[in-house]
């Protein structure tokens, strides 16, 4: 998600780019390449990238966006002024108690996750390839964008949050009860209070850990044989529906990430230019959290993948 700047930076030093980290976005977007192949889908597909430029190149495009200005070429600076609010495209923040992602449920807005990716596939079915839409798009960013958060729409962390009451209780705002966010679980340190955040932790750690278990050398196939397609995967009806469905099922998803956790030690930290004051906490992980985030973010990955060329050949179907 990297919502903020110094992790940015962090990031740009380290080489991982937020979301899934490079590694992560990379693998759906071959993976999508793979389930496309011989389609109609996957010739539109080059027509609107450059030439050696693939859909793993593509699903980065969004964080390299978030770069300084110096390192962004003239086709991220032109989104970046037209779209202020782009680093919210990413993510929303709904209540993991929560059961279904609503438009107008508390951690949703205008400018999220779901909102962007209906945006965005509108932008592809067009039929002219002309910027008079509410993100002022050509169909090739649309692309590039919905290869991103197809993927960051199955983070969990990118989906659901949590809200901590001033006992450091997890509580649903949805209730009435008064909670701070979790900024995608930027919040939570794991271990210490100053350990990694556990936003970092499910965006690297586990595709790191992935890699690690089900080898690194042709992760994209590796995900692919050790998660096969399952029917659910499908949308249901018109695609332009599908981002609201999967983000409630991510949704689901999200709870686990919470489940045996304990917020404490919690730390004001005083605002600065880019948040206002807030609490952070320590977070210890379950023995079983390791295995278990990381069978998650693998099912994850290789649906993500699946999805991402479902969209592409929904938009793009095989002419009759
Ligand atoms: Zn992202």
């Amino acid at each position: 998600m990297s919502r903020f700047l110094p992790l940015l930076l962090a990031v740009i030093l380290t080489g991982h780019a937020s979301g899934y980290g490079n590694a992560g976005h990379q693998a759906i977007g071959t993976i999508a390449e793979r389930c496309l192949e011989g389609t109609r889908a996957l010739k539109e597909v080059r027509l609107l990238l450059k030439e050696g430029e693939g859909l793993d190149r593509a699903a980065t495009w969004p964080d390299r966006a978030k770069l300084p200005d110096k390192y962004l070429s003239a086709e991220m600076k032109d989104f970046v002024a037209n779209n202020p609010e782009h680093h919210s495209y990413h993510y929303c923040d709904i209540p993991f108690q929560q059961t279904v992602y609503r438009k107008d449920g508390i951690g949703a807005n205008q400018h999220d996750i779901v909102h962007t990716l209906e945006q965005c596939i509108l932008v592809l079915q067009a039929k002219e390839d002309k910027a008079d839409n509410p993100l002022k798009i050509r169909k090739r960013v649309a692309l590039m964008l919905i290869a991103h958060f197809i993927g960051d729409l199955h983070q969990p962390l990118h989906v659901g949050c949590s809200y901590v009451d001033d006992k450091d209780q997890f509580v649903d705002p949805n209730t009435g009860a008064k909670g701070q966010a979790d900024a995608g679980a930027n919040y939570f340190h794991v271990k210490t209070p100053k350990g990694s955040a556990l936003h970092g932790y499910w965006d690297t750690q586990t595709v790191k850990s992935a890699r690690d278990h089900l080898g690194a050398e042709d992760f994209p196939t590796a995900l692919m044989k050790a998660w096969p397609v399952k029917p659910e995967w499908d949308g249901k009806g018109a695609v332009v529906t599908w981002p609201i469905q999967w983000a409630s099922e991510t949704l689901g998803r999200s709870k686990s990430c919470f489940d045996g956790l304990k917020p404490h030690n919690r730390v004001l930290v005083p605002k600065d230019e880019k948040h206002d004051n807030h609490f952070e906490w320590t977070v210890t992980l379950p023995p079983e959290y390791p295995v278990r985030s990381r069978d998650t973010v693998e099912e994850e990955l290789s649906k993500a993948g699946y999805r991402l060329a479902a969209v592409l050949k929904a938009v793009w179907p095989e002419a009759k």
